[in-house]
């Protein structure tokens, strides 16, 4: 470890211990399920298929009179999907359409491009096997099989896949309710004229863009001038309506910085120094009933410490059972010579050889690095990197998830 410096994982044992996960469940239409938490296991009550069915357009044949090519069988009914047919007698065959119920009797399913039909006969080409194009029943769900894992947050096959077995609602966690302000008397928004040595606040947009994709209820506080009395006020409001509040801004040790001392007098605060380029300086509290987490005002600090930090919590605080981001190892098509003491998160960007390519500036001020890049390389401490390694991989697909 860097003297003085917690290690992210220190940070993230501590941070993760403190999360309180919500508990109030509500019962949801599955159609508007997409992207909550799921809060308990979901198990099949019926097969699906529900019943054998045909696989393809074709006919519906009994394998025993089917013994060779050229066989000629009476057409006795046509089946179509949603329909149910009759018992098949020895010696015909259904016309049967892909989805409709294989009619008792029936052993296989013809496809069409291999009869020709006759009039009212059909003259089967390809001698069947018993089963052929016959969708079975619960070959794809099991009657009291458990289709969706408590935890899992819901994806839109997910609740397709509900839906495919009956279910018309879904138990999920209520939304997290977080609230995002942001430090700065240097901050304009957007739209709004820049006055001289102003900056447009544009981590607004990263972190609400942020917490929207983990489907957060956002409250957002806006931008709050860089004094003790201002920065306490939007606290207590925040703390009043969230679970979690975010901030950007004033956390380091400067005479600006008043996130320390407010958190402080409203409630209870942990201040970091964190051994992780960009991103430095972290603040950990809590506010009344919210949990505070205050990041650095670098553009690109604050988006890194979100991912690597923000994203466990709110995970575990969602109800989600995986909160650890699923890395790849990636082969980088570049140099990185002359590692930080610290562990780097760089921007990279996957080529089309399949390896990484580097933005050229790793200034945590540089937020056009964080939009070019496909994700983050997580460099371990004074690693030298050399074109070819193996290295390990975050991209932006599996962190925001
Ligand atoms: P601070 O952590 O408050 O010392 O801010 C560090 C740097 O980030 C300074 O250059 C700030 O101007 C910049 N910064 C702070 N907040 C924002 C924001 N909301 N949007 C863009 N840049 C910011
Ligand atoms: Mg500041």
């Amino acid at each position: 470890m860097t003297k003085g410096l917690l290690s992210v994982d220190e940070a993230l044992e501590v941070l993760l211990a403190g999360a309180r996960p919500v508990t109030e469940i509500e019962q949801v239409p599955t159609l508007l399920a997409c992207g909550r938490v799921l809060a308990r296991a979901q198990t099949s009550a019926m097969d699906v298929p529900p019943m054998d069915n045909s696989a393809m357009d074709g006919y519906a044949v009994r394998t025993a009179d089917v013994r060779s090519p050229e066989t000629r069988l009476r057409i006795v009914q046509r089946i179509v999907a949603g329909a149910v047919g009759e018992p098949l007698a020895p010696g015909t065959a259904a016309r049967i359409f892909t989805g409709a119920p294989i009619p008792p009797g029936a052993d296989a399913v013809v496809m069409q491009e291999f009869c020709a039909a006759d009039g009212d006969a059909v003259v089967i080409k390809k001698v069947p096997k018993p089963g052929d194009w016959i969708r079975r029943t619960g070959s794809d769900v099991r009657k009291g099989a458990v289709v969706l894992a408590a935890g899992k947050r819901l994806a839109p096959q997910d609740t397709g896949l509900a839906a495919s077995v009956g279910i018309g609602t879904l138990p999920v966690y209520r939304r997290v309710r977080l609230g995002l302000f942001f430090t700065g008397d240097e901050l304009v928004m957007p739209g709004d004229p820049l006055p001289p040595g102003k900056i447009y606040n544009s981590n607004r947009f990263t972190l609400t863009g942020l917490a929207r994709v983990f489907d957060c209820e956002v409250r957002d506080y806006g931008i709050v001038p860089d004094t003790l009395e201002a920065t306490r006020g939007a606290l207590r409001r925040a703390a009043g309506e969230c679970d979690i509040i975010v901030t950007s801004g004033g956390v380091s040790v400067g005479e600006a910085d008043f996130v320390k001392p407010a958190v402080e007098a409203e409630g209870s605060l942990l201040m970091w120094r964190i051994a992780m380029k960009p991103g430095r300086p972290l603040a950990f509290g809590r506010v009344g009933g919210a949990a505070f987490i205050g990041l650095p005002g670098n553009p690109v600090s604050s988006f890194v410490t979100f991912l690597v930090f923000v994203r466990p919590f709110l995970l575990k605080t969602q109800g989600v059972a995986e909160v650890a981001p699923r890395a790849i190892e990636a082969r980088a098509d570049f140099e990185w010579p002359e590692p930080d003491a610290r562990r780097e998160f760089l921007r990279v960007k996957w080529n089309s050889q399949g390896g990484l390519d580097l933005y050229p500036t790793q200034d945590s001020a540089v937020l056009t690095s964080t939009a070019w890049a496909d994700g983050l390389v997580d460099n371990p401490p004074n690693r030298v990197i050399r074109r070819g390694d193996p290295v390990r991989f975050l991209p932006y697909s599996e962190l925001y998830r």
